[in-house]
């Protein structure tokens, strides 16, 4: 008999994350989908499974050390194994800000969520990634954290110059290498998906692609071979520079 794939999404309630999530159940996977707020994340959770989908509400907040820690345990409750985390969760903040004056209040807030949340989260879930024997982690990063994208001036972003935000997703990325290189004995494949400029509330929906075509790359990570890549750093066009 071979067993339900699992996979949990941070940050799910809404925008690439739920769809996201959505995609991972369409796929056959019971989903848990993390959010912070009990409201918003049964709402969500109820609205796949009136799709028809095994999805649940994890209460999740990846800023939160007592909050990953309980998720984690409330999960080795409910499954053995995890076959997917996607480190979702991010904030944007700083936009419109010359980085010589972002308060460092604000890059500080942007690090908690977007770099020390994914790495928080990952280590507490690794014991059931580890217990999948091909676990996979996806972490939401973005072009903005291409250094060598945001050297370029002919790349599109070349003047998108957010302190904090394009940092922490640098950051991410470095740790997505690291992680990757650690968890790679244990079968764990760890790699870093840039969505696109996408429609959502995190840009007042400014974007330019839709959250079905952003998740594309992440479910493309989160549901990879043995013969997969880990440590790598992709969008919808294939590899991005570091
Ligand atoms: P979004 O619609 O604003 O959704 C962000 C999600 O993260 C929400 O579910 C939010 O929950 C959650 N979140 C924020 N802080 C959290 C915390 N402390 N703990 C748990 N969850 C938290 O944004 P999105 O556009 O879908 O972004 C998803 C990811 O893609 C982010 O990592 C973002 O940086 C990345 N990305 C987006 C774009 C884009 O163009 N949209 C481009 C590149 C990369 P609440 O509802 O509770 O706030």
């Amino acid at each position: 008999m071979t067993r339900i794939k699992t996979a949990v999404v941070t940050g799910a309630n809404k925008g690439i994350g739920f769809e996201i999530a959505r995609r991972l159940a369409s796929e056959g996977y019971r989903v848990w989908l993390g959010a912070r707020d009990q409201s918003r994340g049964e709402a969500a959770a109820a609205r796949l499974k009136a799709e028809g989908f095994d999805a649940h509400w994890l209460e999740l907040d990846v800023t939160d050390d007592s909050s990953v820690t309980a998720a984690a345990k409330a999960l080795a409750g409910q499954t053995g194994t995890l076959d997917a985390l996607v480190n979702n969760a991010g904030i944007a903040d700083g936009f419109g800000i010359s980085p010589l004056e972002e308060p460092i209040g604000i890059t500080k807030n942007v690090y908690e969520v977007n770099v020390f949340g994914p790495i928080r989260v990952t280590q507490a879930f690794l014991p059931l990634l580890k217990a999948s024997g091909a676990g996979r982690i996806v972490m939401m990063s973005s072009e903005l954290g291409s250094i060598q994208s945001l050297l370029d001036p002919d790349n599109e972003f070349y003047a998108v110059n957010a302190l904090g935000y394009n940092s922490s997703k640098s950051a991410l990325n470095a740790a997505t290498v690291s992680l990757a290189k650690a968890a790679e004995p244990f079968g764990v494949k760890v790699n870093a998906a840039d969505p696109g400029y996408t429609a959502t509330e995190m840009n007042g929906n400014s974007g330019y692609r839709t959250v079905e075509e952003a998740a594309e790359v992440a479910v493309k990570l989160a549901t990879l071979g043995e013969d997969g890549p880990t440590a790598g750093y992709f969008n919808h066009n294939g590899v991005l520079p570091w």
